[in-house]
């Protein structure tokens, strides 16, 4: 096995038990190695700090498998940590019978580059590093033997995947081509979730607790959905019984989804909700000059800022929604408020908030901190997991 020799001092990160080795901490590679294959990480002193999976052509040079030295990565090991990803879900009560369900999140589940989200006993899983690529068989092996599912479906499409010199890949890894589109409930509402072309895996399970908390507070609200996508948070709204619900995303077929979503729940009253196909940042203020006002509204939009070389940028994009957000607001109302970008962290989404709502002219307060769902853990040697930050503010 090929040893990538860190720069002195450069060993650090890994004893915080950080998952990431970037390309100016490697001092040397002694041995060969191609990409996805396993390395022994040293301290430049000589101190073997544990194992890897080496990527020549990304600047996270290695990702960590395990810190352990003498462990093994081979299929046992992924074995075991797929199980043991799966028994931490079982072991969190409030996860137990959702059909939709994120089964492995990456680094925060010890598997960097890995994820897997089952929907009903379909489970899609996408590969974004060399590593993980290499292990595509055990990680196969693995699910089935943790889930018994029928189905395995590769997505691994993301973006990303360029960072790693690895192309896109789709198709069954396991099983078959379910009937039609995959079918969930996702707490009392039925959904759609299309594997093979939506985002992401299909949907997203992040906002799960977030679009049953918008349920709860839309009572006889007048409600702004902005970015609806397949309209998982306006069927909570209309579950919860607000008075109106209008949605809105730049994408056709987003909406065309989110209407047949919405007729595969008859028992809701479809004539309060209204779609409309805009860039949210005209419609928003289309919205104010002529006029309109909401007692609800969810601003989630998509990733601003991948990185943060592009935080200024989406700082400037996230200021003016939420302005605009703001100024739509009825008084007394609830702004919902989301970024799921890496590149821009709490403290500065707060800051970028309370900017928003002083030029608005609003006396805004947070009345709840909202994050990912319990199947989306981050774990605490690798902050970078908390992508997800939102802000329930009143104003
Ligand atoms: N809230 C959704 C997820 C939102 S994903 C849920 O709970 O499932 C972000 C969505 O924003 C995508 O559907 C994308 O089509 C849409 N979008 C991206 N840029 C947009 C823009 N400028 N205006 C309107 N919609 C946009």
């Amino acid at each position: 096995m090929a040893e990538l020799i860190l720069q002195a001092g450069k060993e650090r990160s890994l004893f915080r038990r950080h998952p990431w080795l970037f390309d100016s901490a490697v001092h040397s590679l002694r041995g060969r190695a191609r990409a996805g294959d396993t390395v022994t990480i040293l301290a430049h002193d000589g101190r073997v700090l544990g194992k890897g999976a080496y990527s020549p052509h990304s600047r996270i040079r290695c990702r960590m498998w395990s810190f352990d030295a003498d462990e093994v990565i081979d299929d046992a090991f992924f074995k075991r940590r797929v199980a043991a990803a799966v028994a931490r879900r079982q072991a969190l009560p409030e996860l137990a019978g959702q059909e939709g369900l994120r089964l492995i999140h990456a680094e925060s589940d010890g598997l960097p580059g890995v994820i897997a989200d089952r929907y009903g006993d379909t489970v899609v899983l996408q590969l974004t590093s060399a590593g993980a690529e290499k292990w595509r068989q055990a990680m196969v092996g693995a699910l089935i033997q943790a889930t018994g599912c029928a189905r395995i479906y590769e997505r691994s499409d993301a973006g990303t995947r360029k960072l790693e010199g690895l192309t896109a890949a789709t198709g069954w890894l396991h099983g078959e081509a379910p009937a039609g589109e995959i079918r969930i409930v996702e707490n009392g509402v039925r959904l759609g979730v299309d594997y093979a072309h939506g985002h992401k895996t299909g949907f997203y399970l992040d906002q799960r607790d977030n679009r049953a908390r918008l349920g709860h507070l839309a009572a006889g609200k007048s409600v702004l959905n902005c970015f609806c996508y397949t309209g998982g948070f306006s069927l909570q709204a209309l579950r919860g019984g607000a008075a109106s619900v209008l949605s809105i995303d730049s994408s056709g077929p987003a909406l065309d989804h989110a209407r047949a979503n919405l007729s595969l729940n008859p028992e809701l009253p479809a004539e309060r909700a209204e779609w409309l196909e805009a860039d949210v940042f005209q419609a928003l203020r289309d919205l104010r000059q002529e006029g309109c006002g909401f007692d609800l509204i969810v601003l989630d939009p998509p990733k601003f800022a991948p990185s943060a070389a592009h935080t200024q940028r989406a700082a400037r994009a996230y200021k003016d929604i939420n302005l605009l957000g703001f100024r739509l607001l009825n008084p007394g109302g609830l702004l919902m408020t989301y970024s799921c970008s890496g590149g821009v962290g709490l403290e500065l989404f707060q800051k970028i908030i309370a900017s928003a709502a002083l030029d608005a002219g609003r006396d805004a307060r947070i009345v709840a901190r909202l994050s990912g769902a319990a199947d989306h853990p981050v774990a605490l040697d690798f902050p970078e997991g908390e992508y997800l930050k939102g802000l329930l503010c009143s104003a």
